[in-house]
């Protein structure tokens, strides 16, 4: 694919790959021998009540991936047509597209500049009486300033959602996110921080919300009675050889969050700090470091960017660039009316992530750190 990288004999080294071990062979093969391979099944049960204990969360309802999760949290928030909801531009578009596939307005906020996740001021301004709820997203793995946000949320009576999508583990304050808003929502799509291949999870400490999650994903259909559906509902479940991979994934997972601060460490022990920043870690925040993500000085604009993710890739080190702001996508444009954030626009055209799966070694982070330099001091 690379033919520089193949020519030099070595190989790509990814931006993120799964860490899948024997456990996780071990208990997909008993689900599949099980016979129970598709939304029924022990293992899905246990890997909810597993998963929400780790994050300290009551209850929590599994689904087919971490987007319909958020569709059925809004929708089990009963938020409706015409509803506001306060949103960061700069995230995946996995936290948007289910505002509107509810009919609901994401109106967006501006980022910090420092950890990059919702700017409490920004959130401020965009209140309206029509203000449902503040949907904040954990970014990079970085959790977002949750007491501010709930200072704004009580005063004005709206609720508060946690797309923690890329934050397993990460901690606000000594807690876990996951359970410290109305709902949260996670992914376990294969570049998370523990994957499932493709899922997702609801998690409430109210249980109205998580029943009414149940009843959603499994097409609206009465518990008590089979086949009855007094509402229209959704296919939306997770399977048994999903949870079963999960429930492996979940065992591992405090090895999992070590490696990737270690990665974290690496990169920040050998890149000279006066040529990239880095996101900045809060004293208030453990990050999951789910994605090493930096700025290098040299770069300003977007083509500069590209031109450097392509420059890595010829030395067989892939990167991705940071999300786009979601309000320059055609369909999210209108929703801004023209406002600039001029934090999350900076941030989002000049960054990448780099390598970061669990399997990399120290000599790779050196590597991909040294051409990263040598690529810079040339421009
Ligand atoms: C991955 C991700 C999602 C969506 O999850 P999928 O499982 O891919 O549907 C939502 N929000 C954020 C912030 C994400 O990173």
């Amino acid at each position: 694919m690379e033919p520089n990288a193949c020519e030099k004999g070595r190989k790509l080294i990814p931006v993120a790959a799964p860490s899948i071990g024997q456990r996780e062979i071990e208990l997909v093969t008993q689900a599949i021998k099980s016979g129970w391979v598709s939304s029924k099944g022990e293992f899905i049960e246990l890997f909810e009540r597993d998963f929400a204990r780790f994050c300290g969360s009551a209850h929590g309802s599994t689904t087919a991936n971490g987007t319909v999760a958020l569709h059925l949290a809004l929708l089990a928030l009963g938020i409706e047509p015409g509803d506001e909801v306060i949103v960061p531009t700069f995230t995946f578009v996995g936290s948007i597209s289910p505002l509107l596939y509810v009919g609901a307005r994401p109106v967006f906020a501006d980022v910090d500049k420092d950890h990059w996740c919702i700017d409490p001021a920004s959130i401020e301004k965009s209140i309206t009486p029509r203000t449902r709820a503040i949907l904040v997203v954990h970014l990079y793995g970085h959790p977002a300033e949750m007491d501010r946000i709930h200072d704004i949320a009580n005063k004005h009576n709206v609720a508060v959602i946690e797309d923690a999508a890329e934050a397993h583990g990460a901690l606000y304050r000594k807690n876990r996110v996951g359970a410290l808003s109305d709902v949260a929502i996670f992914s376990f799509y294969g570049n998370k921080v523990i994957t499932t291949g493709e899922g997702g999870i609801v998690l409430s400490n109210n249980k109205g919300i998580i029943d009414r999650v149940n009843f959603l994903k499994n097409h609206g259909m009465d518990p008590a009675r089979r086949y009855w559906h007094p509402a229209v509902g959704y296919n939306y479940r997770m399977t048994n050889l999903q949870a079963a991979l999960g429930l492996a994934q979940l065992s591992r997972i405090e090895d999992l969050l070590a490696k990737k601060r270690q990665i974290q460490s690496w990169y920040q022990a050998h890149l000279d700090a006066k040529m990239v920043t880095f996101q900045i870690e809060m004293p208030w925040a453990k990050s999951a470091c789910w994605m090493v993500s930096v700025l290098p000085q040299k770069i300003v604009t977007p083509e500069q960017r590209d031109q450097l993710i392509f420059d890595l890739g010829r030395q067989g080190i892939e990167s991705r660039p940071l999300f786009y702001p979601a309000h320059t996508f055609p369909p999210y444009v209108s929703f801004a009316q023209g406002t600039r954030f001029p934090a999350a626009e900076s941030i989002s055209y000049r960054g990448i992530n780099l390598p970061s799966g669990v399997d990399l070694s120290e000599e790779e982070v050196r590597q991909v750190c040294g051409s990263l330099q040598q690529i810079l001091t040339a421009y």
